[in-house]
């Protein structure tokens, strides 16, 4: 039996992946499954899975863990070093679905102990791309791309050499405001930001697609993962969200990935992964679909991407620095006290800041200085939403 953990199981892409567990009975022996406040979830699937152990991030939601577990064998345990010492379990596949940079100590220790980890998580990668492809080389891991642009660039590739790869187009469905005019966007809601045109996903990746942020944190981790230039990767906007990622070749062909808007293609992708095996998902008609649009993609509408090229261009701590500010904006937001243009404003001030501190952008890159980082960056967004907006 394969050995599993899902750190962020009650989430969007946990509960697909679970699903897509359930699939298989007998096929999984599930080690470690974590959560935030979903408790209800948590215990629900761990029992049923029989899980060795359930962890939330949460210490003021054990008892509520524990209660739900008590009598049915499954270890109950809480906050940021369980969840670090449930990755640390051995374990053959480990899901990474944990949202933001809580997702980072977790996933590294599951690469450290040697696991296949399937990257959903894609602020990891951003925040720590070279710590943790150095951590996966050292530790022999496999990592593999979960978030589907890179599961289709990595499928497009078929495992030919980067080097004649010449560029790397990630495709956006352009979030729920792409038809609004620019003037209006200052005015749209966490309500409205939070429907998806295409995909079913957890709020905050979605917020984060209507203001490309989202798309952005990807043009990072795509640089990280396949070891591009910022030059070689393109976005660009396809309504329809049927093609993922194209890879264009050197010699000018172009190898394109397509697949209908559900996770479990890519998560399914993963678990699987040499092999690939039969999965519960739509397939495509495209004589029904009739036509594929394009469009480019425009930074006056999405600052996102500008600021992607930047911290790319920076390199270093800026990644780290770039996710957090992010964070801190999309949760001010959330909570009404800024309005959805000001998020960009806030992540390009607080790299105004980051970025003429040397010293803070091109500290020796390890998981402690990241770390730090990430708190500075989250304490800078604060200034300045207190000071300017
Ligand atoms: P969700 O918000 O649906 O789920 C997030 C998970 O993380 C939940 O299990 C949640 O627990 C847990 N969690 C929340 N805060 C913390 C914390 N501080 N510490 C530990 N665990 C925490 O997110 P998604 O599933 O949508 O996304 C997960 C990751 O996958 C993100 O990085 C996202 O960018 C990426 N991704 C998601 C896609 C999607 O289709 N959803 C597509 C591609 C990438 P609880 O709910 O119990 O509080």
């Amino acid at each position: 039996m394969r050995r599993v953990s899902i750190l962020g199981a009650t989430g969007s892409i946990g509960q697909n992946t679970i699903d897509l567990i359930d699939r298989a009975p007998g096929a999984y022996d599930v080690v470690a499954l974590t959560g935030g406040r979903n408790i209800a979830q948590l215990a629900r699937d761990a029992i049923r899975l029989k899980a060795d152990v359930a962890v939330t991030a949460h210490n003021e939601c054990l008892d509520d863990l524990r209660d739900a577990l008590l009598g049915t064998g499954v270890e109950a345990a809480a906050g940021q070093g369980a969840l670090v010492e449930a990755a640390s379990r051995p374990a053959d596949w480990v899901m990474s679905a944990i949202v933001g940079a809580a997702g980072l100590p977790p996933g590294l220790a599951a690469i450290q102990q040697g696991a296949t980890l399937a990257l959903a998580n894609k602020e990891t990668l951003v925040a720590a791309g070279p710590l943790v492809m150095r951590s996966a080389y050292q530790s022999g891991s496999t990592v593999l791309p979960v978030d589907s642009e890179h599961s289709a660039v990595f499928q497009a590739l078929g495992g030919e050499a980067m080097t004649s790869v010449e560029r790397v187009i990630l495709t956006a469905s352009g979030g729920a405001f792409r038809d609004w005019p620019i003037e209006k966007l200052h005015s749209a809601t966490p309500e409205q930001a939070s429907t998806h045109p295409n995909w079913d996903m957890g709020q905050r990746i979605t917020i984060d697609s209507a203001s490309m942020f989202n798309k952005a944190l990807e043009v990072i981790e795509a640089k990280e993962f396949f070891a591009l230039r910022p030059d070689q990767i393109e976005v660009l906007i396809h309504p329809e969200s049927m093609i993922h990622a194209i890879v264009g070749h050197v010699d000018g062909g172009m190898m394109a990935h397509l697949g209908a808007p559900d996770m479990r293609h890519a998560i399914g992708y993963a678990l699987h992964w040499p092999d690939r095996a039969h999965l519960p998902v739509e397939r495509l008609d495209l004589a029904k679909l009739g036509q594929l649009t394009f469009r480019a993609a425009d930074t006056t509408r999405y600052p996102a991407l500008a600021l992607a090229t930047r911290v790319m261009e920076r390199g270093g701590m800026a990644g780290a620095a770039f996710n957090a500010a992010k964070e801190r904006a999309l949760d001010a937001f959330i909570g009404g006290h800024i309005k959805f243009t000001e998020m960009a404003e806030v992540v390009a001030r607080v790299l105004d800041v980051l970025e003429a501190d040397l010293g803070h952008i091109e500290a020796v890159f390890d998981l402690d200085n990241i770390l730090k980082m990430d708190h500075l960056a989250r304490e800078e967004a604060d200034r300045v939403m207190a000071r300017a907006l």
